[in-house]
């Protein structure tokens, strides 16, 4: 079981809180166990968030028995308090500018780090036949090989982009 803990040092708390507020997204709260930061509309569909869940939760977590104390982990939440499923993302010792720009792509694409496949934009509408996952945040697709739109043999005219890019 891994528990979100109390021991984030407040300069480090407020030093992220900032960093994290330079990207444009509210805080809702920040202590010594987490730092709460409202959902945008965008990232809550890019996350797959739950109806309920409306805060990204930021918190120093450890396992008793296997995990190494202060590996940062996120979370979704609802209420600040409790987090159905926590995600290591960054170490504690980190720049803090390089775990804002985390928090920032987790926000904008439902990821920290980017994949290496490229977003396809088609020229064309996509149709509810499409089976491809949509891409965040261009709102793109990852093309699937089934898909009866976009998949193998369709190749309709479509503009790429590598998901690095796309933020
Ligand atoms: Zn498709
Ligand atoms: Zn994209």
């Amino acid at each position: 079981m891994i528990q979100i803990t109390d021991e984030m040092p407040e300069t480090w708390v407020r030093a992220l809180a900032e960093a994290v507020e330079g990207y444009g997204y509210e805080i809702e709260d920040a202590h010594e166990a987490a730092i709460v930061v409202e959902l945008p509309t965008d990232a809550a569909q890019a996350l797959h968030a739950d109806e309920d869940q409306d805060k990204l939760v930021i918190g120093w977590a450890g396992d008793d028995e296997s995990d190494e104390p202060g590996t940062v982990h996120w979370g979704l939440s609802g209420d600040a308090a409790h987090i159905d499923r926590v995600e290591t993302f960054a170490d504690e010792t980190d720049e803090i500018d390089t775990i804002a720009a985390r928090v920032h792509r987790l926000l904008r694409t439902g990821r920290t780090e980017p994949r290496q496949v490229q977003h396809a934009v088609p020229y064309a509408e996509i149709s509810d036949a499409c089976r491809c996952p949509t891409a965040y945040p261009c709102r793109g697709i990852v093309p699937a090989a089934d898909c009866p739109e976009h998949g193998g043999t369709r190749a309709p005219a479509m503009s790429w982009h590598w998901e690095e890019t796309c933020i």
